[in-house]
C-alpha cells in the first residue's frame, strides 16, 4: 500500500463517479477524482438536469392555452429565452457547487484536470504530474456522436449547445429518433420554435412498445411537430437566412438551426487503455463484470463509459456498488433487469420491462392490455390529447412484465409501478388494489379486457 499515493483514482466527477468516490471515501479510502470540464458530470451539466428545466419552461405554453377552458383570461404571454437559459445556468451552477462540497465533506480529493492511464496503477495528470493508485475507477461517461461525415457537419450542434444557444430559433431541424431527439423536440416546439425531425427508420424511439411509438408519434404531430421518416440529414447548407438541409431523397427543408441526437459514444479515446491493459466489449464501452471489474484486476468502470444501461440512475447504483463490493466488503452486482425509465417528451413516457413484441418473442403466453382515454382535464381545455396506458402479463404466471406509459407525468408513475413491477406483482395484484379516482393512474389498476392474448403453443 506504501508505494500507492492513493488507494482509489476516480477518473470523471460525473453521477457514477462521484458517488463511488463519496462512498469508498465512507469506508475510509483515500480517494481521488479528476474532472477536466464541470463537476457534475453530463446529467447535471448539460443532461437531465438542464433538460429537465427546460422541459418545464415549454410545457407552459399549453397551459396557458389551456387555461381558458377553466374560466381564466390569459393576457398573450411573452417567453424569454435568455432569462431561462441563465436562471438554468446559476441552477446548475449551484448544483455543481453542491456537488463539489459534498467531495469535500467526504474529504475526496478533486484535481481540475484529464487524467490518462499510464498503467494499471498509474495515472498521469494534465500537469505532468503522476498519482500512484492501488484502484482505478474509469467514470468518465459518453460524448454525443454525429455519425458519418457529411457535407456542412460543421453547422450541426448536439444536445450540449443546445443548451446554451444565445436565442431561440424560429425553426429547428433535429435528425434522430432516440430520447434526445423527441424531447428536445418537445421543448423547442413547446417553445414555439416550428420542428422538423428526421429519423432513418420507420417511427421513433425504436426498442420501445410499438404502440406506445405510434401514440407518442401522433402526440408529437398534434403539437405541430413535423415528423418525416425513412430519410437522414444528407448535406448542409449554409444560406442567408438558416440552412438548407438536404435529406436523402432529395428533399430540402429550410431551417434555422440543424441539431443532431444520433446518439452517444463511450470515452474512451485517450485515455490510456491500451497501455493499462484495459478491453472494450462489443458495444464500444469498456468491457466490465457484474462488478463492474474491467479486463484488469484493479480497474473498474461504470456509467456509460461501459454502455450498458446508459441512464444516470443506474450509473450511480453501478458506483454505489463498485464502492461496496471493493471497500465496504459487501460483494454487490448491480440489476440491470426492469429498470424503470422516462421520456422527457410531449406528453412523457414512463416505461418499465418488456415490450409486447420482446414479451411474445421470450414468453409462452402474454395478455395484452391496453387502454387509450381523454385525460380529464382535456375535457374542459379541449386540447386534442389522449393517454395511453399498456400491461403486458405473462400468461402462465399472471405477473406483470411490462407496463407502458404515455401521458402527464407519465415518469413519476412509472416509478411506482416500477416498485410493483420489480416485486414480482401479478395482474391479480394490480386488479386487487383499489382505484385511486379520479386520476389517470387509475387505468393501471381498472384494466380488465384482454386487448390480445398469445398462445405459442397454440399458435404453433
Ligand atoms: P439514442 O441511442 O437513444 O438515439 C439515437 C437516435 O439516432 C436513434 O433514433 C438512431 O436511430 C439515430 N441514429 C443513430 N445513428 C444515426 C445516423 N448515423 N444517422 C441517422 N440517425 C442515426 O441516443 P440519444 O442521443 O437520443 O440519447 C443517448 C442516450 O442518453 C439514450 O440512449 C439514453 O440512454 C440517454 N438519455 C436518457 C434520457 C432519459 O432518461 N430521459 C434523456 C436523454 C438521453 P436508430 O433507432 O435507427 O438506431
Amino acid at each position: 500500500m506504501a508505494d500507492h499515493d492513493v488507494d482509489l483514482f476516480v477518473i470523471g466527477a460525473g453521477s457514477g463517479g462521484v458517488r463511488a468516490a463519496r462512498i469508498a471515501s465512507s469506508y475510509g479510502a483515500r480517494v481521488m477524482i479528476a474532472e477536466e470540464f464541470r463537476v457534475g458530470g453530463t446529467c447535471v451539466i448539460r443532461g437531465c438536469v438542464p433538460k429537465k428545466l427546460l422541459v418545464y419552461a415549454s410545457r407552459f405554453s399549453a397551459e396557458f392555452e389551456d387555461a381558458a377552458g377553466f374560466g381564466w383570461t390569459v393576457p398573450q404571454p411573452t417567453f424569454h429565452w435568455p432569462a431561462l437559459i441563465a436562471n438554468k445556468d446559476s441552477e446548475i451552477a449551484r448544483l455543481e457547487a453542491a456537488y463539489i462540497s459534498t467531495l469535500e465533506r467526504f474529504n475526496v480529493k478533486l484535481v481540475r484536470t484529464r487524467a490518462v492511464l499510464e498503467d494499471a496503477h498509474t495515472v498521469r495528470l494534465t500537469t505532468g504530474a503522476r498519482v500512484r493508485a492501488e484502484t482505478i475507477l474509469i467514470a468518465t461517461g459518453a460524448t454525443p456522436y454525429h455519425g458519418a461525415q457529411i457535407a456542412g457537419l460543421e453547422h450541426v450542434i448536439s444536445s450540449n449547445e443546445a443548451f446554451h444557444l444565445k436565442q431561440l430559433p424560429a425553426r429547428i431541424l433535429i435528425q434522430g429518433g432516440g430520447y434526445i431527439a423527441v424531447e428536445f423536440a418537445g421543448i423547442f416546439a413547446g417553445l414555439g420554435t416550428e420542428v422538423t425531425l428526421v429519423y432513418r427508420g420507420e417511427n421513433i424511439l425504436r426498442g420501445f412498445d410499438d404502440d406506445l411509438r405510434e401514440h407518442l408519434r401522433g402526440e408529437m404531430v398534434k403539437r405541430g411537430i413535423k415528423i418525416i421518416t425513412k430519410q437522414t440529414v444528407a448535406a448542409i447548407e449554409k444560406v442567408d437566412h438558416g440552412y438548407d438541409v438536404g435529406l436523402s431523397d432529395n428533399e430540402q427543408v429550410m431551417t434555422d438551426l440543424v441539431m443532431f441526437a444520433t446518439g452517444r459514444k463511450p470515452n474512451v479515446h485517450g485515455l490510456g487503455l491500451e497501455a493499462a491493459g484495459v478491453k472494450l466489449g462489443k458495444t464500444g464501452g469498456i468491457a466490465v463484470d457484474e462488478f463492474s471489474k474491467t479486463t484488469v484486476e484493479n480497474i473498474y468502470a461504470v456509467g456509460d463509459v461501459t454502455n450498458r444501461v446508459n441512464l444516470t440512475p443506474v450509473a450511480i447504483r453501478e458506483g454505489h456498488a463498485f464502492a461496496d463490493t471493493v471497500y465496504g466488503g459487501k460483494p454487490t452486482p448491480v440489476d440491470h433487469a426492469n429498470v424503470p425509465t422516462a421520456v422527457f417528451s410531449e406528453p412523457e413516457l414512463g416505461v418499465i420491462g418488456l415490450t409486447e413484441t420482446q414479451a411474445r418473442e421470450q414468453l409462452a403466453k402474454v395478455d395484452v392490455y391496453k387502454t387509450s382515454f381523454r385525460p380529464m382535464k382535456a375535457t374542459l381545455s379541449g386540447r386534442d390529447t389522449r393517454g395511453f396506458m399498456k400491461l403486458l402479463v405473462d400468461g402462465s404466471t399472471d405477473r406483470v412484465v411490462g407496463c407502458h406509459i404515455a401521458g402527464a407525468d407519465a415518469g413519476e408513475l412509472i416509478q411506482m409501478v416500477g416498485v410493483a413491477v420489480k416485486m414480482g406483482a401479478t395482474k391479480a395484484d394490480f386488479d386487487a388494489t383499489m382505484a385511486v379516482h379520479p386520476t389517470a393512474a387509475e387505468e393501471l389498476v381498472t384494466m380488465r379486457e384482454k386487448a390480445a392474448s398469445y398462445d405459442r403453443a397454440a399458435a404453433e
